[in-house]
């Protein structure tokens, strides 16, 4: 792997950008560097750029950052860089505390990513994986640990998890985990922290209780907050915005779709990173896109070149991270498409910006995994502007779209072309067969001639839900203590779960495990039930099958059980065992 400096290549057009700041002058070491140059990251996220010399000097910190704004490498990097040389102990010298199993394992892998070069250990702990792995990696020692505060503090009181040479704490997506009923595990946790240690607390959102929680564990921390409700300077620019919510493993599929049913003139989608950008391109000259890559690894000449196509219309997809499109100028573009929520809000509007010029209706198109639907809702707030979450084309959507296209390419050949030549085909098939039928076959043949690529082979993507807005529930304090009896809200379904408080299972427990197998959020689980043997969970009726699959496919407090949709919802008579 080569050690080259991640900047912005110097024959960049000028950046727009006043802080245009590279991995480099954040103070990183080269093994980092070198880490982030081969995945192709250009530059840090705002949140790096602010949150990584801070960090690396030892500093407290308050962040409010979503997913998907690079948050986890702001503090993985420094945490890696921090790192003591030749440990003794076996013990971590870093604790990350995450809301759900998920992000567990993502979290522990982008440590992974970034800290291959130096060897660190790193180990993911949650709850509904069996205890006994768990065991046997903090024996042979770790660096970092990465856990769910339940499965944390299992840990602890086993006396498995020693933090006495835990010199930083990271508490991420710390709303949600407050959301899960957390707040009493963590501040149990931190009370087997040495009180001299760097504590980090990123959260999505600044309501009052997590302005406590910095308040009683942070010190003097610097803070970083996103504006709020800062109005887009000047004139707002005509774009209709919409969103699809997509799961990583479909969007290239998504992507092709989207294309089809909006018909670009000319589009730019933007991706995170060099490898994704080429990846991507790849992707879609193989579904018959005519894509063209532009990254910050080409070199000028090579740029022009693409950017020559683009204005020729030899190109018509323009796939490109945002250090490269820089004070780009495309005339023809109609759309925008981001490959994934941008990385905050002004780095949106930048892009949204390149279409809907010279009172041009543009059209900016965002694909968003489930988790990152709060950035969507973070940058509607900063900008003031509404994104509409639209449902992915199905194949039948798609199927309709070409014979609609078919349609107006024959209506057209009608009205235009010299169709002479052809009357002798049509005048000898119809002493054999009815002209109706003569003129499906013609049909036919158009259709499949011009449109290739077999729509049998497109499989379904899955349609997510919009999660339905929260409906001023009372925190999570009151979960767990629904009485049996008391009505259920609208549009809810309840879930049956054949473990309960004999199995010791508590209400983050089954939070955990369900926005750990679904894309859901805590926020969106009802009123959660506890009886000695059986639970119940209040989710989104629309949202219950996934959950229930979701369920099933995993373990509560290391525990398969048995998940139906409880009968009441059906309207049947069933009778409650007594608590
Ligand atoms: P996070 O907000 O931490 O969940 O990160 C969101 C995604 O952005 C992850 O897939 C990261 O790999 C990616 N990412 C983080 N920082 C950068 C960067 N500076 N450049 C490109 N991609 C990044």
């Amino acid at each position: 792997m080569s050690s080259a400096p991640v900047r912005p290549d110097p024959t960049a057009e000028p950046s727009t950008d006043d802080e245009a700041t590279a991995f480099v002058d954040l103070g990183l070491r080269d093994e980092l560097l070198a880490a982030l140059a081969a995945l192709g990251y250009e530059e840090p996220t705002p949140i790096q750029r602010e949150a990584i010399p801070p960090l690396l000097a030892g500093r407290d910190l308050l962040g409010q950052a979503a997913t998907g704004t690079g948050k986890t490498a702001a503090f993985a990097l420094p945490l890696l860089q921090r790192m003591p040389a030749d440990r003794l102990t076996a013990d971590p010298v870093a604790l990350v505390l995450v809301p759900t199993r998920e992000l567990a394992v993502q979290v522990s892998e982008a440590f992974h990513r970034y800290g291959k070069e130096l060897g660190t250990r790193v180990l993911p702990i949650y709850g509904g994986q069996p205890i006994g792995r768990q065991l046997r990696a903090l024996d042979a020692g770790v660096d970092i640990v990465v856990a769910t505060p339940g499965r944390a503090l299992d840990h602890i009181a086993r006396g498995t998890l020693r933090l006495g040479d835990v010199g930083t704490v990271v508490l991420d997506e710390a709303d949600e985990m407050l959301d899960m009923g957390f707040a009493e595990d963590i501040e149990a946790i931190l009370e087997h922290a040495p009180e001299q240690r760097q504590t980090v607390l990123f959260s999505a959102t600044m309501p009052a209780r997590i302005d406590g929680m910095a308040r009683a564990y942070l010190t003097d921390p610097i803070r970083i907050l996103i504006a709020r409700e800062k109005p887009v300077a000047g004139e707002a620019p005509r774009v209709r915005q919409s969103a699809y919510l997509v799961a990583r493993a479909h969007k290239p599929a998504a992507l092709g779709r989207v294309l089809d049913v909006e018909s670009p003139t000319a589009a730019i989608v933007f991706c995170r990173s060099r490898e994704e950008v080429d990846r991507l391109t790849e992707t879609m000259n193989g579904r018959g896109y005519r894509a063209e890559a532009l990254h910050g690894g080409m070199s000028q000449e090579q740029r022009d070149r693409v950017m020559g196509r683009l204005r020729a219309g030899t190109a018509d997809l323009l796939v490109a991270t945002d250090v490269a499109a820089r004070g780009l100028d495309v005339e023809q573009l109609s759309h925008v498409v981001n490959y994934d929520v941008p990385s905050a809000p002004e780095s949106y509007v930048h892009r949204i910006g390149r279409v809907g010029r010279a009172g041009r209706e543009g059209v900016a198109i965002t694909l968003a995994e489930p988790r990152a639907h709060r950035m969507l809702k973070t940058i509607e707030r900063v900008t003031g502007q509404r994104i509409t979450i639209d449902k992915i084309p199905t194949v039948a959507d798609l199927r309709n779209r070409r014979l609609e296209l078919t349609q107006a390419a024959l209506r057209e050949s009608l009205l235009e072309d010299d169709l002479e030549p052809f009357r002798v085909i049509v005048e000898s098939l119809s002493d054999e067969f009815d002209l109706m039928e003569v003129a499906l076959a013609a049909v036919r043949l158009a259709h499949e001639a011009t449109l290739p690529g077999a729509l049998e082979e497109e499989e379904e993507i899955p349609q997510i839900a919009v999660r339905p807005p929260r409906t001023g529930r009372p925190g999570h304090e009151g979960r767990g203590e629904r009485r049996p009896g008391r009505p259920r809200s609208a549009g809810t379904t309840q879930v049956f779960v054949g473990l309960g408080r004999r199995a010791g299972v508590r209400p983050q427990d089954l939070v955990g495990a369900i926005t750990g197998e679904t894309g859901m959020n805590g926020r969106d689980i009802g009123s959660i039930e506890i009886a000695d043997r059986f639970s119940l969970v209040e989710v989104p009726a629309g949202l219950a099958d996934e959950v229930i699959s979701g369920l099933r496919g995993s373990t509560i407090k290391g525990r398969r059980a048995t998940v139906r949709r409880d009968r009441d919802t059906d309207g049947g008579d069933r009778r409650r065992q007594p608590r």
